[in-house]
């Protein structure tokens, strides 16, 4: 293997372990510069990406190194500003995706509506588990603006949300070729509003989304806490409601668990059609896999889908991932798969370390969640944005660990027992009050157990 080959066979595998978004930022632009002597230095275009992969990719580069048999002793990175030199080109038929490969992807994204033209209804795959949020969805395609508004899909990772938000927007585009479709990120919206008030331009940036016949947002979950980005929304949203403009929401949590979202923004989710997608079960897993291989042009067994689909059950784009780890692997070896070499193949993805729960797990749960720092946690603190999620942890601990309330107390920054047994006993009253704490217990307990 030279060393292009076993960049991408190690990019590969770095895809399947994080996410898109991860992979594309860190990922993009980097090659291998030089390989002698268990000596690989790697090219990064800038210090972020240096720092990043440094402190924390090295881990994953050294086992993907590891898994293909390159006995390395030492990465070293190398911010280097001239582009990737040409990686020969590997046809996309073995489902490999390169560095290249992805930044055709964000090409082909539309200029106007920001839609990527890969997901469509036709190759979402319906279940058991998605088929009212499809068949709403579906209705929403049929009639912008009339069947229901707005629609607001949630469900955990990699289970579709994306796809289907943006299947909807493709569709209404090929029906409708006049109406104006935007489909954004929450995060790239907020990023959107900061600007636009740096720059004093909020009023530009208010008249561009006005004009919209519909609008598609991503992972709405991101605008808790955000007061100004959500004061612009709030805005917007009721201008284009009125106008009875198509408003489709995504959110990995019904709107009543997101916390820190302003109550007249959560009556208006509530005001049109929620749906959520659930994880697929094993019939509908076979079909997604059998999906993406018809799309990948690889040929995988019969009985090593199957294997992959009793093994990964809760998230879509994992499943993908396994796939991808395959194909990559049969075009590098030029090898068929068989049982035993994919068990061999995916067996840190399938196997992954015992699933036991400890503290730092609810730590960084709850920290994630309510989008905090896990250090946060634990200074003393009496604001509100960090007493309650500090509670919450506190309680998850006594509940699911039952730690005893001094080690609680002495884990959170050396506080005595009795502020332990206060946090506790105060969530468990709460949550037989407050509805909206009651949902983010929920969801944050369904992410413990997970992980
Ligand atoms: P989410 O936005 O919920 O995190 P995505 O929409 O990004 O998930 O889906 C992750 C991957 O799984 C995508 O590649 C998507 O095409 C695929 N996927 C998810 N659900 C389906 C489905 N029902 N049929 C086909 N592919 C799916
Ligand atoms: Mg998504």
């Amino acid at each position: 293997m030279n060393k292009e080959e076993l960049w991408q066979a190690i990019l590969s595998q770095i895809q399947f372990n994080i996410s898109q978004a991860n992979f594309s930022t860190w990922f993009k632009n980097t090659y291998i510069l030089s390989k002698d002597n268990g000596s690989i230095i790697i090219a990064v275009p800038n210090n972020f990406s240096k720092e990043w992969l440094e402190k924390k990719y090295n881990k994953l580069i050294l086992s993907g190194l590891e898994e293909l048999n390159e006995r390395v002793k030492t990465i070293e990175y190398k911010v280097i500003n001239i582009p990737a030199p040409q990686v020969p080109k590997v046809s996309n038929k073995s489902g490999l995706v390169t560095v290249n490969q992805l930044e055709l992807e964000e090409l082909t994204l539309d200029k106007y509506t920001n839609l990527n033209p890969k997901y469509t209804f036709d190759n979402f795959v319906v279940g058991p588990f998605n088929e009212l949020a499809h068949a709403a969805g579906w209705a929403v395609s049929q009639k912008p603006g009339l069947a229901y508004n707005p629609f607001f899909v949630y469900g955990g990772v990699g289970l579709g949300k994306t796809h289907l938000l943006q299947a909807i927007g493709n569709k209404v585009g090929e029906q409708f070729s006049k109406k104006k479709i935007r489909y954004v990120s929450s995060e790239r919206f907020i990023s959107g509003v900061i600007s636009a008030i740096k720059n004093q331009t909020i009023d530009e940036f208010k008249n561009t989304y006005r004009n919209f016949d519909m609008l598609i947002i991503d992972d709405i979950q991101f605008l808790a806490g955000k007061e100004k980005t959500q004061e612009e929304f709030f805005h917007l949203f009721n201008v284009l409601y009125e106008a009875n403009k198509q408003i489709i929401i995504s959110s990995d949590r019904p709107p009543k668990a997101i916390s820190a979202l302003e109550e007249r923004l959560r009556s208006r989710f509530e005001g049109g059609m929620i749906t959520d997608i659930g994880t697929p079960d094993f019939e509908s897993r076979i079909a997604i896999l059998k999906q993406k291989i018809q799309e990948k042009k690889t040929g995988i067994s019969e009985e090593v889908l199957a294997y992959i689909a009793s093994n990964i059950q809760k998230n879509v784009r994992e499943l993908e991932g396994a796939l991808k780890a395959l194909a990559a692997w049969k075009q590098l070896h030029n090898q068929d798969i068989d049982l035993e070499l994919a068990k061999k193949i995916l067996k840190k993805t399938i196997n992954p370390q015992p699933k036991g729960l400890n503290p730092q797990k609810i730590i960084a749960v709850v920290a994630d969640f309510y989008n905090l720092k896990e250090k946060d946690l634990f200074i003393s603190s009496r604001k509100k944005e960090i007493v309650k999620p500090r509670q919450i942890a506190m309680y998850f601990l006594r509940e699911e660990l039952k730690s005893s309330f001094p080690f609680i107390g002495k884990k959170f920054g050396g506080k005595d027992h009795t502020t332990a047994i206060y946090a506790c006993e105060k969530i468990s009253k709460e949550i037989m009050e407050n509805e909206q704490l009651a949902g983010e217990i929920t969801v944050i307990k369904e992410k413990i157990y997970a992980y």
